[in-house]
């Protein structure tokens, strides 16, 4: 089998002679019948984005001058609740916290946790309000430069599997797993994942993306702390940890779902092709990966399988608005179901994460968009389902992967031994 070492790969990256290409770009040649050997990859990028509920921030907020309060005993940010500790801070006048991303406001339905860590990523505002362990009730503004840490600490991330959801009842059901009440029996399809982009589908091993490695996470770079909540050799995902000053708030943020605001963030990571398996495990395309497709009554029946070329491939990526189709309807189901915020009065293609919630809701049809559909045989029958509503978005880990491959080339992000 050839092999190459890491210092071999860094010698090449640093004289400008190293091929480094993103997942996508390796699946694109194999789908063109041009697979690469070992001779023509050095280092694949990998990248993912969706939503990952194991996501918390650990921060240190002043709150108010040193003697000013002994301890706090509860904390809001922006009305979304955090837990101090575990150190108290005894009189100094700061607090330690933790705010869960799934955490939501106590003041609105719709705001939670991921909104609140991208605006801290941002450098926003955030009202503070504490209540102490004497009674006292402090409130004050803080942005992330008023806090000594603010540290992201993700304990279930990157999930090498996802499943995909459907309603097989009457009962419409209301999960973190799609954005709206998913409508029955078998009305549309929910899925997550970034198939053959994604980290660990391309490592399944675990050979390079293990504990201490470096990732980028959201942008900042992080550190692999070892296999996260949940992680099997079946099913495998990561913990890590990264500054959130250096996070670009583009990669981070809240999303809405039937059940409340969710956290969405993003992971790239870096695969030195050591030796002729680790590139093998890269080669893998969509079409090859399987999706289960599960009941979202209870998650855990499975009712038939589809794959990542069936929901990644043939659609478009992002919706098109048509601001001369809108009527200006009294309610807007789009402004009110989009998850994350992207279209309130206009369209912030920006803020869009494709999840393709405005072509589903919008009656007049302002929103165009090719979400696709899969087939599946259930109990001996054809089921079509057109895909209502996309979990994870193609777009940013895409760009993240791109980046990463960017910083290995530049040598500003060195991979790690
Ligand atoms: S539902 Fe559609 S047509 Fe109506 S206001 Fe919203 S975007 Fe415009
Ligand atoms: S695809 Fe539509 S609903 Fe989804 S984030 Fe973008 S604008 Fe909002």
């Amino acid at each position: 089998m050839k092999s190459r070492t890491l210092s071999q790969i860094k010698d090449k990256i640093e004289n400008g002679e190293a091929t480094v290409l993103t997942a996508e770009e390796v699946s694109r040649l194999v789908k063109e019948g041009n697979k690469p050997g070992f001779d023509d990859v050095d280092v694949v990028t990998t990248g993912t984005c969706g939503i990952m509920s194991g996501t918390a921030a650990v921060l240190h907020i002043k709150v108010d001058e040193p003697g000013s309060f002994k301890k706090a005993s509860k904390i809001l940010l922006n009305g979304v609740p955090g837990f101090p500790g575990p150190c108290p801070n005894e009189w100094l006048g700061t607090v330690d916290l933790i705010v869960y991303g799934t955490s939501h406001s106590i003041y609105d339905d719709d705001y939670g946790g991921g909104f609140l860590f991208q605006d801290i990523i941002k450098g926003n505002e955030i009202k503070v309000k504490m209540e102490s362990t004497n009674g006292e009730t402090i409130e004050t503004i803080a942005t992330i430069d008023d806090m000594g840490t603010a540290q992201m600490v993700g304990t279930r991330l990157a999930f090498k599997n996802y499943t995909a959801f459907v309603n097989p009842s009457e009962e419409s059901v209301a999960s973190i797993f799609n954005a709206v009440n998913m409508e029955g029996p078998y009305k549309g399809l929910s899925f997550s994942g970034c198939g053959e982009l994604n980290p660990l589908q391309n490592d399944p091993h675990m050979r390079n993306i293990k504990e201490g490695v470096r990732v980028l996470l959201c942008g900042s770079v992080g550190i692999v702390l070892g296999q996260g909540t949940r992680s099997s050799q079946e099913k495998p995902n990561l913990m890590i940890s990264a500054d959130m000053r250096q996070m670009d708030p583009l990669y981070v943020g809240g999303y809405k779902t039937a059940d409340g605001p969710e956290v969405f963030n993003s992971v790239a990571a870096a695969i030195p092709i050591l030796n002729e398996d680790i590139l093998k495990d890269t080669l893998i395309t969509n079409k090859e990966i399987k999706l289960p497709v599960a009941d979202i009554r209870g998650r855990h029946q499975v009712l038939g399988f589809t794959d990542y070329a069936s929901v990644w491939e043939d659609i478009t990526e992002r919706p098109v608005y048509y601001p001369e189709g809108c009527q200006k309807c009294e309610l807007c189901l789009v402004c009110e179901r989009c998850p994350t915020g992207a279209f309130k009065s206009n369209f912030d293609e920006e803020i869009c994460f494709g999840c393709g919630m405005c072509n589903y809701s919008c009656p007049h049809g302002a929103f165009q968009m090719k979400r696709g559909k899969i087939r599946l045989n259930i109990d001996e029958k054809l089921v079509e389902l057109p895909i209502v509503c996309r979990q994870s978005d193609i777009i940013r880990a895409r760009k993240l992967a791109e980046e990463l491959k960017k910083r290995v080339i530049n040598g500003s992000f060195y991979l790690s031994e």
